[in-house]
């Protein structure tokens, strides 16, 4: 489409659609948003960075025409090319600050990634729309960053998105003092590869689109976290969980999205045979699946190669086709706790169970510090425990018998255990303090058992300091907390929504 004298230029962009140009459609915006950012994504696949290059050069070569005499590129003239680096830093010092805000005490990582896909989805459009909204070439502005999609920033139950505004983040910390931030883009970077002389003009469009490129991915940004900012602060009705958890503690918010961001999104594929991953072997590697269990049972044994399914095959024939056994190997879909890979050696000794679930109710048995004395009290303690999975806790009575605890409720179960864990961790009161609140309150009732003598067997476990600190603790929960709840008791029931987006989804 060729421009014409009687457009007004500063229409320019919405009566030049790269889409006319490049031949693709794409849904109107105001219409129907979804379909919209559909066919965009469609189009970015195939985008090619010289053609999206000549499409604004030729906006530009008009723009030239009606702004300089020379036609010459707008680029040319210092003050534009101040005015677009001053919006570009104005922009990205506001992206910064907010999202420092966001980042700050794990409350965005750890709604975003409690949220349902459908939220998340939501927020990141309206990013999306605002940044084409705001944007120099308002929709065209996609055209340069083909990076930029709903279908990518979802990845990984949405730890993808986390992972672009860390980087995003970032880099904004490491550039000078009034410099822009210019993420690199294999794609870009390499935009002027296919032209066949290059001329000042070129140099100049680029540089200009280089900081577009980054207006729009910095306002994407900005847009998409004031997104959920906001629907924090009018408590919209996808936050309610994570509203109760920030509420509850944030200091045991940002504790958990460590945890939550800790976990692989997929389980590694191994074979069955030489236990090595396609990493470890190296290259693009296809693994064959053994075919008998796949199609009887839908259950996926690994191998490299025929020579290791054929080595393997004195073991595996035993439950071929007939039974959900294989070896478990570490992080693969087999291992019941391939999203933990790096648990500590307790959960290695923990008897596999094999219903092909992973059961959240095997975490949290921390990792015992060798440099940390332990108490005789708590060796005892952790050794029961090793020897019962199921066991959340043991009690003594006077007869020093154990009284075994478990705790009830998935979200509190997980919840004292990732205490607990915190328990045994170097220098960590507060798992002690939450595992003591709570015991103390539960079970101070129970035969056999008071409120002293838990007292006493904690403070030998932990030391004597303690004690005190509970009853702070306990102080703390029946001031805010309803009903007198005590914190495990009011915070586990939040996380349980959580901890089925955690877990179930990976089934
Ligand atoms: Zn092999
Ligand atoms: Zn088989």
């Amino acid at each position: 489409m060729e421009p014409t004298a009687s457009n007004n230029i500063d229409n320019l962009v919405d009566w030049i659609f790269i889409g006319e140009r490049l031949s693709f459609k794409v849904a109107s915006v105001k219409t129907d948003p979804t379909r919209w950012n559909k066919d965009w994504e469609k189009a970015l696949r195939g985008l090619k960075a010289q053609d999206v290059f000549e499409f604004f050069r030729t906006c530009n070569q008009y723009w030239s025409t009606r702004k300089t005499p020379n036609s010459e590129s707008v680029y040319r003239h210092q003050h534009l090319r101040d005015l677009v680096e001053t919006r570009l830093l104005e922009r990205q010092n506001f992206a910064g600050s907010v999202w420092t805000a966001l980042l700050a005490g794990g409350k965005f990582g750890m709604s975003w990634l409690s949220m349902k896909e459908k939220e998340r989805r939501k927020h990141l459009l309206k990013g999306i729309t605002e940044a084409c909204a705001l944007g120099t070439a308002h929709q065209n502005m996609r055209a340069l960053c083909p990076d930029v999609t709903m279908d990518a920033m979802v990845k990984e139950q949405g730890k993808a998105f986390i992972v672009f505004v860390e980087a995003f983040v970032k880099g904004l910390d490491g550039v000078a003092a009034g410099s822009v931030l210019l993420l690199s883009s294999e794609w870009w970077d390499r935009a002027l590869d296919g032209l066949h002389r290059k001329t000042d003009v070129d140099g100049d469009v680029f540089y200009a689109l280089t900081r577009h490129r980054n207006e729009f991915i910095t306002d994407f940004v900005v847009s998409t976290g004031m997104s959920i900012l906001e629907d924090l602060t009018m408590a919209g009705p996808g936050m309610k969980e994570i509203l109760n958890i920030i509420r509850g503690d944030p200091q045991y918010a940002s504790s958990w999205i460590d945890t939550v961001a800790s976990l692989p999104a997929k389980p590694t594929i191994r074979c069955e045979n030489c236990t090595k991953s396609t990493a470890e072997i190296g290259g693009s590697l296809k693994f064959m699946l053994c075919g008998a269990c796949k199609s009887k049972l839908g259950f996926s044994v690994h191998y490299c190669s025929k020579a290791c399914q054929k080595e393997d095959w004195p073991n595996h024939r035993q439950h071929c086709g007939k039974e959900k056994i294989s070896k478990q190997l570490s992080g693969t879909a087999n291992d019941p706790h391939w999203w933990f890979p790096d648990r500590p050696g307790y959960m290695e000794d923990l008897a596999a169970q094999n219903n092909g679930g992973v059961s959240l109710l095997q975490i949290g048995f921390g990792k015992a510090d060798p440099s940390r004395p332990y108490s005789a009290a708590l060796q005892r303690q952790i050794s029961l425990l090793r020897h019962d999975e199921v066991a959340d806790y043991f009690l003594f009575d006077a007869a020093d018998r154990p009284i075994r605890v478990e705790v009830q409720g998935i979200g509190r179960k997980a919840t004292f255990r990732m205490m607990r864990s915190d328990a045994l961790a170097p220098n960590d009161e507060q798992g002690a303090q939450a595992i003591g609140e709570y015991l103390v309150k539960t079970m101070s009732h129970h035969p056999g058992l008071t409120r002293e003598m838990i007292f006493a067997q904690l403070g030998k476990e932990y030391g004597e300091d303690l004690i005190p600190k509970i009853m702070e603790v306990e102080t703390i929960s029946a001031a805010n907390n309803p009903g007198g709840l005590s914190f495990l008791e009011h915070f586990g029931p939040s996380l349980e929504p959580l901890l089925g987006t955690m877990m179930l989804d990976h089934q």
